[in-house]
């Protein structure tokens, strides 16, 4: 999608298996969570989606897994922009962070400055290192949230992730498509475990946990091309947000294009 963004917002550049990148900015500086693509494939978005002039000051790391890590050392280096991610993410991104210009740390819970925001990393429940999703709050206290590759809703995301303004959340498969698609059956166990990835039902049960009426904007992240249909996916969280009296936009990030989300100010 092209569209003339606002002065603040969330795009989210590429969600799925195949490779995710989101990019948040606020007055031309933004801070860019994972990049699976490649770093060509990234900027290739950034201007697709309006972005181009936006100076990317940190690059923020969820977990190792290829479709978040991939494009990470070469945008690192052509943006000159440093690396965060939990000390046990960066332990196993090896390669991925030779000559990148700064690697940090970041710890569960902490309060970092990045750019114009305050972003805090929670631990998710995933089969990699030490993963983590990302809140980040803006200079007018709005909040945005991205939980994605987590099997379960835990006690520490719920408390993290609560009271958002914009949220993405990771709706990867429809529970019968999967059930009855065409995965071997250890990996459709690996994805429906507790360190698996979250279905479209769970993800909108997650909803009544974390939605509060400032919520305005949903995104369903990390859908499955082969065990989910955006269709469903929008179904299940519109269905939830509905149930609890909200009157929230719900959108679902695509592997192919962007999806640029204004940020408004809470009701
Ligand atoms: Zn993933
Ligand atoms: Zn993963």
């Amino acid at each position: 999608m092209t569209s003339l963004p606002q002065d603040s917002g969330i795009a989210f550049l590429a969600s799925g298996s195949r490779g995710n990148a989101a990019l948040i900015y606020d007055g031309g500086r933004g801070v860019l969570v994972d990049c699976g693509l490649s770093a060509r494939e990234a900027r290739r978005r950034i201007d697709d989606a309006g972005l181009s002039d936006v100076r990317i000051e940190a690059l923020v790391v969820t977990h190792e897994h290829s479709d978040h890590v991939a494009g990470v050392r070469v945008l690192s280096r052509a943006i000159g922009a440093p690396v965060y991610a939990t000390r046990a993410t960066l332990a196993r991104m090896d390669a991925h962070l030779v000559d990148v210009p700064d690697v940090c740390v970041i710890r569960p819970g902490e309060t970092l400055a990045l750019a114009t925001f305050s972003v805090v990393a929670f631990r998710t429940s995933h089969d990699a290192a030490d993963p983590v999703g990302y809140v980040f709050e803006d200079t007018r206290g709005r909040r945005i949230g991205i939980m994605t590759d987590t099997g379960v809703l835990t006690e520490e995301i719920a408390e993290a992730i609560a009271g958002c303004d914009v949220l993405g959340i990771e709706a990867n498969h429809d529970y019968d498509m999967l059930e009855n698609g065409p995965y071997p059956g250890f990996l459709k166990q690996r994805i429906r475990s507790d360190r698996g990835h979250l279905s479209n039902r769970s993800a909108g049960d997650a909803l009544e946990r974390l939605a509060s009426d400032r919520l305005h904007t949903i995104v369903g992240l990390h859908l499955s091309e082969q065990n989910n249909h955006p269709r469903l996916a929008r179904a299940s969280l519109g269905a939830a947000s509905r149930s609890l009296g909200l009157s929230a936009e719900v959108h679902v990030a695509s592997q192919r294009t962007p999806l640029v989300c204004a940020i408004v100010n809470a009701r």
